[in-house]
């Protein structure tokens, strides 16, 4: 292969080149700080407008209901934070579920520690919240409902509509975390009642550092960074006019072809899931079948290691994921496999591969072509795998 085909963009996507080129000129030309007086600033000031109309577009939210941030993480951080300081006096429990984020995870767990308490739902073999143990979990003091829209290893899609809706009835603050449904799915926060919702830039082919939270209207929050007058008093600081600028321009990209795009993604990706089920004995999808996001597909193999797995599909030019955590120094595999019940040695036999604008069929052929194969090899190296066979 002359070049990797990557097949992790669930990691993270290149920068599209139309959004690069409209970003360009706000480093150079029109470089004026938003908040000065004259016309070079006006061009600034009058991009950052318009990246919050198309974002708040996206979504179907008001303009004045867009923030920007540094991205999803910092997102989750003000959405979870903000609530549970400035509806406090309500109470002090909020709800979860087991498969977030580490962004939405580590807050919670950090407001336990100053005296809030979560309630962490459990999920499904597929990876979906109950709707009834929602209902069942909300109390007098819950003041936040924080569930993802959709997970970023096994790509389940929650009912997101339904949680909305018992999010209103209750009187309790719906957020949802969005990067990784932003750019493929239709979003409606009005429709859906979702109060805040955090995004980033990086997943839709925009620059990385760059994310917003939508705050609905009327919903209590004060300012998170305290300093300038930068986003109505609320997250003080110069804004980052190019990013937030090719942030704008990859959201329109995104929602004007999403459906094209869409379909294009769910042929590769059904394609990938049958074959490899079917070429490959003791593998298993993991998450929802049809509640999936377009572009994901997660695959456990046993009697193999996920870590081998990548290191051998890297050496054919292939840039995948895995479901554990061994590379950030971790030996525990993911959180989210664990969730659906996978145990230890399943989890760690995981694969994710998420398709992006620039896979081909032939890039999906490729490694139906070099993926068996590499399993069988791992599987030949391994102590499990010959016990079973020897017992088998
Ligand atoms: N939430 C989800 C579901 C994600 O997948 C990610 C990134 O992988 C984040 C939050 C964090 O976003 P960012 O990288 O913009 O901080």
């Amino acid at each position: 292969m002359d070049q990797a085909i990557y097949f992790d963009y669930a990691a993270t996507t290149p920068t599209k080149k139309e959004v690069v080129d409209e970003m360009l000129p706000y480093f150079t030309t029109n470089f004026g700080n938003p908040s000065s007086v004259y016309s070079i600033a006006n061009k600034s000031r009058e991009a950052v407008l318009t990246a919050r109309e198309q974002i708040a577009k996206a979504i179907h939210a008001k303009d004045d209901e867009i923030f920007f941030t540094s991205g999803g993480t910092e997102a989750d951080n003000w959405a979870i934070k903000g609530v549970a300081e400035n509806y406090q006096s309500k109470g002090k429990h909020i709800i979860t579920s087991k498969i977030e984020h580490h962004a939405v995870l580590h807050t919670c767990e950090y407001l336990e520690k100053q005296g809030y308490e979560v309630t962490y739902l459990e999920v499904d073999e597929d990876g979906l919240i109950s709707v009834e143990a929602l209902k069942n979990a909300i109390r007098e003091d819950t003041i936040l409902i924080t569930i993802m829209y959709a997970n970023n290893e096994i790509g389940t899609i929650q009912p997101i509509k339904e949680i909305g809706q018992i999010a209103k009835e209750n009187g309790v603050l719906f957020h949802t975390d969005a990067v990784q449904a932003i750019g493929t799915e239709a979003i409606d926060v009005k429709e859906y009642n979702i109060d805040l919702l955090s995004m980033s830039a990086h997943k839709l082919y925009g620059p990385k550092g760059i994310g917003a939270l939508y705050i609905k209207k009327g919903t209590k929050m004060k300012a998170y960074i305290h300093g300038g007058t930068q986003e109505r008093r609320r997250r003080a600081g110069t804004e980052n006019v190019p990013a937030i600028v090719g942030f704008g321009k990859a959201i329109k990209l995104a929602y004007n072809n999403r459906e094209d795009n869409n379909k294009k993604l769910i042929t590769l990706r059904d394609k990938l899931i049958s074959e490899i089920l079917d070429k490959v004995p003791y593998s298993r999808l993991n998450g929802h079948q049809t509640k999936r996001l377009a572009n994901n597909v997660n695959i456990s193999f046993e009697f193999i290691e996920g870590e081998s797995l990548l290191i051998m599909l890297d050496m054919k030019g292939i840039c995948a994921s895995s479901g554990s955590a061994c590379t950030s120094g971790s030996l525990d595999p993911s959180h989210v496999l664990m969730a659906i019940g996978l145990p230890h040695e399943k989890a760690h036999g995981s694969l994710r591969i998420t398709l992006g604008d620039r896979n081909t069929e032939e890039d999906v052929d490729y490694l139906l072509e070099v993926l068996p194969d590499i399993v069988k090899r791992l599987r030949d190296m391994s102590p499990l795998y010959e016990d079973f066979i020897k017992k088998s």
